[in-house]
């Protein structure tokens, strides 16, 4: 190797002088010793390799740790942890959906660092079975024969379809193929089962002739899917709840309904019409229903099933359920969760307290909030702002709810730098923008995050007053 690139090579930092520096302590504490050492190599030995291979004939030291830091810092954001949604979507998919009541939290620790009864009949002595209370509760709560739970939605609508309809056809309106949040697809879920999807009606009009016509003796079940985010407005028609089952039931099929979000309480008086909940449906003679744990019940990650006995006792036995089984520490939230509800403690399930917290109780929480931050930040401009919020997680997509926001300018960032600072913050503050303001949607706020935001905005000013 000639002169020229061992001289440049050596002004590599060595690994040694690059762990003494100062800053790179925070990122060992965050992330081990090893971590760290790993993430630098790398960056080093493709310096390297550039050096060697011509493309670089000068390296900085100042670079190369700058260079470091970035990548440090891009990894320990990826780790998980809590931050503050400012965004006012409560069931937001990206930032977690649904946070745990403090009971449900509780519950978590407490299975998870012990033994537990988790299939063990504690009256017999003998092995017992995974679920047993959380499934009682969801028969009480939603007056179903029979419940079943498994670790998502996605898994619930497959163990179904797979049980009842492997190798047989079912039928689905075309105005309800949706896809939601980006990976969950009927027609692959259907494909995956080994069932055959029946497309009947149009887009935006089905009629209960489609679906009469539509059944042949290789017909399983009939398929109604809650159409989430996704609406068709204007000439629409779909054919009603209950003319469904009736129609499912007169030729001998099952009807199956994958509601999504599963609202166990009618939230009417809440102000939030036009959602079935679970119950409804079950009344209505859907023989199965799925939904998620941590949409609108404000759970844990989980698949419910509930309906009837005699189908359910088969998905209990098909061979698919031990590879979607739910874990302790999440049944252990469900359960939690679902003893709230049985109980009408509704406010103390923070999905369900953000979703019907009142108009007057927001603006006065943004008013405070505002307060504050004018206070901490004399030079800003900082005014609350009327904002739609949303439910999100596919429930009430036509029902934005109405909200409170505090906006901020900041008299020396931008609104991008201001969010990108926001975002590396600890914890991390996910807020809106609106016309140069940062949006700071108090709805989905939890205790405490008020004080984040302020401390984070004024770690912004720097110096800078
Ligand atoms: C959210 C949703 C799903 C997926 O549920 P997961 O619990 O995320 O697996 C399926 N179907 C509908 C209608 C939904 O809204």
């Amino acid at each position: 190797m000639s002169d020229p690139f061992n001289a440049i090579l050596r002004a590599l930092p060595s690994m040694d002088s690059l762990l003494a520096k100062g800053w790179v302590r925070p990122f060992e504490d965050e992330l081990g010793r090893n971590a760290v050492k790993i993430i630098a190599s790398e960056i080093m030995d493709e310096l390297r390799r550039e050096i060697i291979a011509g493309q670089r004939v000068e390296v900085e030291e100042n670079a190369v740790e700058e260079e470091i830091r970035r990548c440090l810092e891009v990894r320990v954001k990826m780790k998980l942890k809590p931050l503050v949604n400012a965004t006012g979507v409560v069931v937001h998919t990206n930032l977690g959906r649904s946070p745990l009541a403090r009971e449900a939290v509780e519950a978590v620790a407490s299975v998870a660092r012990s033994y537990s009864n988790l299939e063990y009949d504690l009256s017999r002595g003998s092995r017992g079975h995974r679920g047993d209370h959380a499934e009682w509760l969801l028969e009480q709560i939603t007056g179903a024969e029979s419940a079943l739970i498994v670790n998502n939605n996605a898994g619930a609508v497959l163990l179904t379809l797979s049980t009842l309809a492997e190798g047989r056809e079912v039928i689905v309106s075309r105005g309800e193929l949706v896809e939601i949040g980006g990976s969950f697809r009927i027609p692959e879920i259907l494909g995956l089962s080994g069932a055959k999807l029946v497309e009947v009606g149009t887009t935006n009009r089905t009629h209960p002739k489609d679906y009469q016509s539509a059944i042949t003796d290789q017909t399983a079940l009939i398929l109604k899917v809650h159409p989430s985010n996704y609406r068709i407005v204007g000439f629409t028609s779909s054919v009603p709840r209950n003319t469904l089952t009736d129609l499912a039931h007169k030729n001998g099929l099952y009807l199956v309904e994958d509601l999504g979000s599963g609202v166990l309480e009618d939230l009417t008086e809440s102000g939030l019409p036009g959602e079935p909940t679970v119950s409804e449906c079950v009344r209505d003679g859907v023989d199965l229903v799925t939904f998620s744990g941590d949409k609108l019940l404000g759970g844990p990650q989980a698949g419910c099933i509930v309906g009837r006995r005699d189908l359910v006792d088969r998905m209990r036995s098909y061979p698919l359920l031990r590879a979607l089984r739910i874990d302790k520490m999440t049944l252990a939230a469900l359960e939690a969760t679902l003893s709230l509800h049985m109980r009408g403690s509704w406010s103390s399930i923070p999905a369900l307290a953000m979703v019907t917290a009142s108009a007057e109780d927001l603006l006065s929480r943004s008013e405070a909030l505002a307060e504050k931050l004018k206070n901490a930040l004399p030079s800003w401009r900082v005014f609350v702002k009327k904002v739609c919020d949303v439910v999100g997680g596919g429930a009430f997509p036509e029902h934005p709810l109405e909200g409170y926001a505090v906006a901020v300018v900041s008299p020396h960032m931008s609104e991008d730098e201001l969010c990108s600072f926001l975002r590396g913050f600890n914890p991390p503050v996910i807020c809106n923008v609106s016309e140069k303001a940062l949006l700071f949607h108090v709805r989905t706020l939890l205790p405490g995050d008020e004080d984040h935001i302020e401390r984070a905005l004024v770690e912004t000013r720097g110096d800078k007053g």
